[in-house]
């Protein structure tokens, strides 16, 4: 067995409110937050911007060789991290669900995913991260100390989502946007590449049930109970 690494991975589906209980649980511990779908989203909307037709190979491993990703820790706890693409700050357009759903696409692709985890590797290569997302237990970090799995139902998560967007002014559809949830559960579960499962050392806690302070409070005690 090899050693563990002071790291925390956080995954799960959209909506479970890995974000901001990634960002208190980093904050506490004095570790950097990795927002790894937040590399995903910037990726898909390059990818979209230069119309790059997925099914030509070479032509999205020349685009993916240009792509340069810069990531800031955010200025608030609570805001986004900074994400810029090419040095064009896209922090906010790639927030929306059509950029949600886009970034589901191009995150099963092989050369984005390859890409992208070597940079997630990176980015961890000291340690004492918090890494979220749907493969950072599982695919990115498989030696990290601490794994968590979030999960909730579909209906809790769309609710989540919905309150989020009504805060930052934005028109909600509660349908298509649980349409879209479920719909972005299945492919994230069933693409072929690193799909979302859990890791068989993460432990699991249902959000639904909890308060987000509750859960944060749970990964803590956790971290705690079992240093290494
Ligand atoms: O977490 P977030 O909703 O920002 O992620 C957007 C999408 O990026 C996810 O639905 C998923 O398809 C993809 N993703 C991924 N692997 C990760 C993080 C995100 O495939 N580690």
């Amino acid at each position: 067995m090899s050693l563990k690494r002071e790291i925390v991975t956080i995954d799960g589906p959209s909506g479970v409110g890995k974000s901001t209980i990634s960002r208190q649980v980093a904050r506490a511990l004095s570790f950097t937050y990795l927002d790894t779908g937040a590399m995903y989203r910037a990726v898909g909307f390059q990818l979209q911007e230069e119309e790059v037709d997925f099914t030509d190979e070479a032509a999205l491993e020349k685009s993916l060789q240009m792509i340069v990703l810069d990531l800031l820790p955010a200025v608030e706890e609570e805001d986004d991290v900074g994400v810029f693409v090419n040095g064009r700050d896209v922090s906010k357009v790639i927030r929306s669900p059509e950029m949600s759903m886009m970034a589901s696409r191009v995150s099963a692709l092989s050369p984005v995913r390859k890409k992208l985890t070597h940079m997630q590797q990176a980015i961890g290569a000291k340690g004492k991260i918090v890494a979220e997302g749907r493969d950072t237990g599982t695919v990115v970090f498989p030696n990290a100390a601490w794994k968590f799995y979030l999960d909730a139902a579909p209906e809790v998560r769309m609710q989540r989502r919905a309150d989020q967007l009504r805060s930052q002014d934005k028109k909600v559809d509660e349908e298509e946007l649980l349409q879209m949830i479920i719909k972005r559960d299945n492919d994230d579960q069933s693409r072929t590449i690193a799909p979302l499962c859990k890791a068989s050392d993460a432990h699991t806690i249902d959000t639904g049930a909890l308060t987000i302070d509750g859960v944060t409070a749970a990964i803590l005690r956790v971290i705690q109970e079992n240093s290494i």
